[in-house]
């Protein structure tokens, strides 16, 4: 575990920034915060997971419809998509791994 992963999270009224939501907006922003040195910020996220419109659409034949190394963060490329365009439950995972490297689940609210 990082010394980022084991901190606390942040108390509910001493944090810079709230981020509502933990799709790609919600995970990006985070990175963000954290590439900029911001630390205490929580994740609001309403479902059980992180993943967005990727968590919740998993239809046989979901996938993204922009080449998935334009579909994926500048600061996180990821040479080892499957395919040009790929599916969902891999787009997910690559999002889940976002969320690990770049947020601490302790983050979450
Ligand atoms: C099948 C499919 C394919 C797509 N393919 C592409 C593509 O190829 N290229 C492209 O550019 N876009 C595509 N999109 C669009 C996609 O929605 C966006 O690319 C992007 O993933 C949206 O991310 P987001 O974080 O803004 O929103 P979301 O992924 O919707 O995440 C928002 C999160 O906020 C949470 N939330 C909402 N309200 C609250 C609240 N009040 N409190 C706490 N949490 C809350 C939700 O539960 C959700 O987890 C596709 C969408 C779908 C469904």
């Amino acid at each position: 575990m990082s010394s980022a992963e084991s901190k606390a999270a942040p108390s509910a009224t001493g944090f810079t920034a709230l981020i509502i939501g933990a799709g790609f907006a919600g995970i990006g922003m985070a990175a963000a915060l954290r590439r900029a040195g911001i630390e205490d910020f929580a994740i609001l996220k309403r479902a059980s997971s992180v993943g967005g419109v990727w968590r919740d659409n998993s239809y046989p034949g979901a996938a993204c419809d922009v080449p998935s190394h334009l579909y994926s963060f500048s600061f996180a490329p990821n040479p080892q998509w499957s395919r040009t365009f790929a599916g969902q439950q891999e787009i997910l995972d690559y999002l889940q791994g976002c969320a690990r490297t770049w947020t601490c689940y302790a983050m979450y609210a």
